[in-house]
């Protein structure tokens, strides 16, 4: 095939050349993350899964995935609070597909509760899984893009990068944290063929949502119907929350050679929540 004809068929199918690339995609046993797996995978992508479970969920996960879209997986059980952890998973990842082409870091947690009353450990726990983890993924396959001139590096963040809600102190900081990462990572790597970008989601119908409505009731004092109608979508025009298949699509995008000029942004998928 000559050069131009290669051309033309990557116009026509912008994914082709993310075929037998490797993505590591933290947090992908559920919600984003395994929507995320699932559209990377949609690509030809090789997938690095990690994340919580139990071992016949994610051992279904990762079948399921190599049997419908024809790419070959990993696991690793890494625990994203743990900085020793996340370099064996980068150590797996590199030993079983040879690089790591792109990464996303999406492992996240919450907590909703009032600044005076919340938990000190959970406070650093949220610090740590939410942006810690980003720097060390980050620090651990940038030499490696560098080398290879190629790269994509995407932090899921959040519309609460950019905006706060109350009792979510630690949860916005890590957020807000995240997108100052994200930046600097696009900086110091924008000459090297790779780039650097922050997702920044509204409310995505996840269990780290569903966990939250409860607690948000709580701490508002009102009934859970209230939460969903009154606090999560009222904040987002659409009045629809975004969905999985949503971000993973714009995650696939971000890895595309349509979007090499994209570095160092803040991409919000919110239904208009910020626009406010
Ligand atoms: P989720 O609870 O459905 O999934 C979280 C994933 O992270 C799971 O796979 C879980 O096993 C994994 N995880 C949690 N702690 C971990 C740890 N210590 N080590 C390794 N893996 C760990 O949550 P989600 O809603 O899919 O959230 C994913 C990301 O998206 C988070 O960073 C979250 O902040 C962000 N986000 C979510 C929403 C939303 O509305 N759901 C909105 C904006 C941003």
């Amino acid at each position: 095939m000559n050069d131009l004809s290669t051309l033309a068929d990557t116009a026509r199918c912008p994914v082709r050349s993310l075929h037998g690339k490797c993505a590591v995609v933290t947090g992908s046993t559920s919600g984003i993350g395994l929507g995320i797996a699932r559209a990377l995978a949609g690509a030809g992508l090789n997938i690095v899964l990690n994340g919580f479970g139990t071992g016949e969920e994610i051992e279904a996960e990762r079948q399921e995935l190599e049997r419908t879209f024809e790419i070959k997986t990993a696991y690793s059980a890494a625990d994203m609070s743990q900085p020793a952890d996340i370099l064996a998973l980068i150590q797996k990842a590199e030993n079983t597909f040879g690089n790591v082409d792109i990464l996303v870091n999406n492992a996240g947690i919450q907590h909703v509760e009032a600044i005076e009353t919340f938990p000190t450990a959970m406070w650093d726990k949220i610090i740590a899984i939410n942006l810690t983890a980003a720097f060390h993924t980050t620090r651990a396959v940038l030499q490696g893009m560098k080398q290879r001139k190629w790269g994509r590096i995407i932090n899921v963040a959040s519309a609460h990068a950019l905006v706060a809600s109350p009792f979510k102190s630690a949860y916005v900081a890590s957020k807000h944290g995240i997108l100052g990462l994200t930046k600097t990572t696009a900086l110091e790597t924008a000459e090297h063929g790779i780039t650097a970008n922050a997702i920044c989601p509204g409310y995505v119908l996840t269990p780290l949502v569903e966990r939250q409505i409860p607690e948000t009731a709580h701490a508002r004092m009102l009934t859970e119907e209230q939460v969903v109608r009154d606090v999560l979508l009222k904040a987002q025009p659409t009045r629809q929350f975004v969905t999985t298949d949503q971000v993973g699509g714009l995650t696939v995008f971000l890895c595309t050679d349509s979007a090499a000029s994209i570095t160092g942004a803040a991409l919000p998928i919110e239904g208009g929540w910020t626009a406010q």
